[in-house]
């Protein structure tokens, strides 16, 4: 039977990266789909990435005029709970038709050989001598098997592979739960005045909603993403319509859909086995998008996997720093971000409306940082002025020293998080140590919802 190089299942915007990428270093590669080719990306009708990454990640790039292409804006507004102090952030993004784009990605992979089959749904793995060697899948009709040498889980927040490793194996199997998941809605609008046509995006982080533009310049989406589940996100929406004036609208459609928003697993690699996209939790901590923070990770992986295949060692070991440089180009970073909005985002209205006012946490600064990523580049004078503004707050009581205490936790915590992830081990010794320590901080950080 053929053994190829590389198995990837799921064939959205990561697997069909990764399978480019592998396929472009001469490997073999083999991808399975769920869904009919039909049938695929059709979860979401529109999608942003920011212009640049186009040329930053070497993907087909869409412009005006293809149909792919649905929209473009530059400026990133986020505004407090009462719609006030907007803080403006700037950045070319495009809007594009997520089941076009796919296709073109499919095809963009398959240009340098990378094979797809879809109907194809990922059961289980084969192991030979305790490791992974291959995977059983089902179509229509028959159960099948396929040999590789490394297996990659690109399957969304299903995380259908990495759920299936056996408890040791070395990556961790944890389900992405409803407190775990941030579960979006989309309404679609048609704005009525001509004078609230959109420019650019507006979010408000205290709600976790965006009035968005869309394909139609007359139109608008106006999101909501919210853990636990859709009535829930449903119910915050209600407040928020309440306390901010929307422009004057009518519902076209609505769209929802989920995404991870959790730390990733601590380590992405085991013997014969990456896991990234989605399934691997690596979503922006601030909004929950994932297409390109996932492939900052899948640039590095697919060098290292490379290397490890030309020296036919795909071992744990062999893999271990893709763990290592993802974490010191975006995890740290991720990770303390996640920590410190983790925290501010239990302050009451109020005390958010007084964050913007004193550019606490919601700082352009801080914001342009993380809209730029990987890097957040924030000094320790900028903690400092945030510590001092929170402190001002509660001596002149507009946050309470219960919020004082959140906050100043967030950022301790974020701090411990950025050192530790830095400090990665750089091979599989040393990583229980590491596991414990991080436990301990993500234990104190708690969970978003
Ligand atoms: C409403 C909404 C709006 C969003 N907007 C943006 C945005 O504007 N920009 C952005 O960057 N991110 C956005 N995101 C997040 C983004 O959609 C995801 O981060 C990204 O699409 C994940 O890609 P993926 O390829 O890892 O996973 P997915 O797109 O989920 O793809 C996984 C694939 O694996 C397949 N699969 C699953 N199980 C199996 C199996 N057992 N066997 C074989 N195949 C399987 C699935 O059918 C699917 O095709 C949004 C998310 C939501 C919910």
């Amino acid at each position: 039977m053929k053994k190829y190089d590389v198995i990837i299942i799921g064939a959205a915007t990561s697997g069909s990266f990764f399978a480019r990428k592998m396929a472009e270093q001469g490997f073999s590669v083999k991808v399975i789909e769920r869904l009919s080719q039909e049938k695929l990306g059709r979860r979401l009708d529109i999608f942003h990435i920011c212009k640049k990454d186009f040329a930053n990640f070497g993907l087909p790039i869409v412009e005006e005029g293809n149909p792919i292409h649905a929209f473009e804006f530059e400026n990133g507004y986020t505004k407090s709970p009462y719609d006030n102090y907007p803080k403006l952030t700037k950045d070319r993004v495009v809007g594009m038709h997520m089941p076009e784009y796919i296709a073109l990605m499919n095809q963009w992979a398959s240009e340098k050989g990378a094979e797809f089959e879809y109907s194809a749904s990922f059961e289980d793995f084969v192991y030979e001598d305790g490791k992974i060697s291959g995977i059983k899948y089902r179509t229509f009709d028959k159960e099948k098997t396929v040999l590789g040498k490394v297996v990659v889980d690109c399957s969304g927040t299903t995380s259908a592979a990495r759920k299936k490793l056996p408890k040791d194996y070395g990556v961790e199997t944890f389900d992405i739960s409803d407190e775990d998941k941030f579960y979006v809605i989309l309404r679609y609008v048609k704005l009525l005045n001509k004078e609230d046509y959109l420019d650019g995006t507006t979010g408000y982080p205290y709600y976790k909603t965006w009035i968005a533009p869309q394909m139609d310049p007359q139109g608008a989406i106006i999101g909501i993403g919210a853990c636990h589940s859709y009535e829930y996100a449903e119910g915050i929406y209600k407040d928020f319509e309440q306390t901010v004036k929307l422009p004057e609208h009518e519902i076209t459609h609505y769209e929802r859909g989920t995404t991870p928003y959790t730390r990733p697993p601590y380590s992405f690699v085991a013997d014969n086995f990456i896991v990234s996209g989605d399934a691997a939790c690596l979503t922006k901590p601030n909004n929950g998008e994932g297409v390109t923070s996932s492939m900052v990770q899948m640039e590095i992986a697919t060098r290292i996997l490379g290397e490890a295949l030309r020296n036919n060692d795909t071992s744990k070991k062999a893999l271990w720093s893709i763990n290592k440089e993802y974490n010191q180009k975006q995890g740290a970073d991720f990770a303390s971000t996640r920590a410190i909005l983790t925290k501010a985002v239990k302050a009451t209205k109020d005390e958010f409306e007084y964050f913007f006012k004193k550019d606490i946490i919601f700082s352009e600064k801080f914001l342009n940082s993380v809209a730029e990523g990987p890097e957040i580049k924030m000094s320790v004078k900028d903690i400092l002025k945030i510590v001092f503004g929170i402190l001002g707050g509660v001596l002149t009581r507009k946050l309470s020293t219960a919020t004082l205490k959140k906050l100043l936790e967030g950022l301790s915590l974020g701090n411990q998080l950025k050192k530790l992830y830095l400090d990665f081990p750089d091979s599989p010794s040393g990583y229980d140590a590491w596991i414990q320590k991080a436990d301990a901080i993500w234990k104190k950080v708690g969970k978003m919802a």
